[in-house]
């Protein structure tokens, strides 16, 4: 079977490349509008993120967000989804969506689920029922989520797996998945079709499967399979590896990761987007993400601390009354946090905007040529300093891009 090179429904425009770092500034022209990277995406599970409404989200400056298919796929359904013309229209979001391929979910929250070539098998979580999740199928329920970018069905095995066949067969595998995906892609002119490299954490194989994804084309390339729990100097070994080979022109995806330093380092390292439910999820049980650390504001000692969650934020929660913000204290998050889900929702609120706020930071000093400057700025906040606290992992995975967090 000859595969056309799938239409592209995306213009990507490179505007600058860090001197130093492999870090790059770029705008991302998708169906409903322009996104700047690096960019953080945050997850909007069932169609509306963890606590917060579209406007609220939209307040925040996003204008990518994930939605996940296996979710949408179960409710609204398939049909509802054809009949409303999709998840822009379900949630009234102007703005762009990304959507997994349903994969990791049915692997990750259904204990039976199975791969074999077809797809992956698993039992209806409603009735019990064998059902099959296939290539053809994850596009079709995409198509009619109509999301700006979806993801090809891939085959996920844990990071830290010892069966080095079992990782080399689902390298393969997601490589035939992604023929099978391009094939069955109704709207190749409207919506963006992304391949996921993958191969575990065996070198060789990630730059196997990343050449033969680079020659199938595809609008945007991600690197999945990581974020799993394996050593961070091996993570950053794999995004190394993996965007060495990959086009200038093009968007590039690491999936499932949200800790601030690993996205400034990945960064580094040449990755442009980013996803993750852990702002949204830490803030649910009262944790605060700023730029001198994550701290938990059920703790007695916000009490009686009448600042802002942050100082000198910008975000709905943060901002004083008098500029149109909520003015919300540590001390008021703290009354609440415990019980209501009002502090979870202003948390949220908060962190995702921290996220996003840090994001258009890393952007400016690339395109100010100060990225290197930016990362060890960041990493003496976070740390107050003290360079002995600074983790080893990032410090040699910038070492090896030409910026030393340590020297003086
Ligand atoms: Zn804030």
């Amino acid at each position: 079977m000859v595969l056309r090179p799938p239409a592209s429904a995306l213009k990507f425009d490179l505007v600058t490349k860090c001197a130093t770092t492999k870090a790059r500034a770029a705008t991302l022209h998708l169906p409903h509008g322009p996104v700047q990277l690096p960019m953080f995406m945050p997850v909007a599970t069932q169609a509306s993120l963890k606590g917060l409404t579209p406007k609220q989200l939209e307040d925040t400056s996003c204008r990518l967000c994930l939605n996940n298919t296996y979710h949408l796929g179960l409710k609204p359904g398939q049909q509802t989804l054809d009949a409303i013309g999709g998840a822009h229209k379900l949630q009234s979001w102007p703005h762009n969506i990304l959507t997994d391929s349903g994969g990791f979910q049915m692997v990750s929250l259904l204990k039976l689920a199975q791969v074999t070539e077809e797809g992956v098998r698993f039992l209806s979580p409603h009735d019990g029922t064998p059902m099959l999740l296939t290539p053809e199928h994850s596009i079709s329920l995409q198509n009619s989520i109509g999301s700006d970018i979806i993801m090809q069905l891939d085959d996920v095995i844990a990071t830290t797996s010892p069966d080095h066949a079992r990782i080399k067969e689902a390298m393969h595998r997601s490589i035939r998945w992604l023929d099978r995906c391009i094939a069955a892609h109704r709207n190749p002119s409207t919506q963006n079709l992304f391949c996921i490299i993958q191969g575990g954490l065996d070198l060789d194989l990630r730059a196997e499967c990343t050449q033969q994804m680079v020659a199938r084309d595809t609008p945007g390339i991600a690197i999945g399979g990581l974020s799993g729990g394996e050593a961070k100097d091996l993570y950053c070994k794999v995004v190394h590896t993996c965007t060495s080979l990959l086009p200038d022109l093009k968007p590039r995806y690491v999936m499932g990761v949200g800790y601030p330093e690993d996205i400034l380092v990945s960064v580094a390292l040449g990755a442009d987007m980013f996803d993750c439910v852990w702002p949204t999820r830490t803030a649910r049980f009262g944790n605060a993400i700023t730029g001198t650390g994550t701290f938990n504001l059920r703790h007695a000692a916000y009490a009686n601390d009448f600042r802002p969650v942050e100082e000198g934020c910008n975000c709905t929660c943060c901002r004083p009354e008098s500029e149109g913000g909520l003015g919300i204290t540590r001390a008021y998050i703290h009354h609440v946090a415990a019980k209501e889900t009002a502090g979870a929702h202003l948390l949220s609120m908060h962190n995702v905007h921290h996220l996003l706020d840090l994001m258009r930071g890393a952007r400016e000093a690339i395109v100010e040529q100060r990225y290197p400057a930016f990362l060890v700025d960041y990493f003496h906040g976070m740390y107050a300093g003290d360079k002995e606290r600074y983790p080893g992992w990032a410090v040699d995975a910038l070492r090896g891009v030409g910026v030393d967090l340590l020297a003086d």
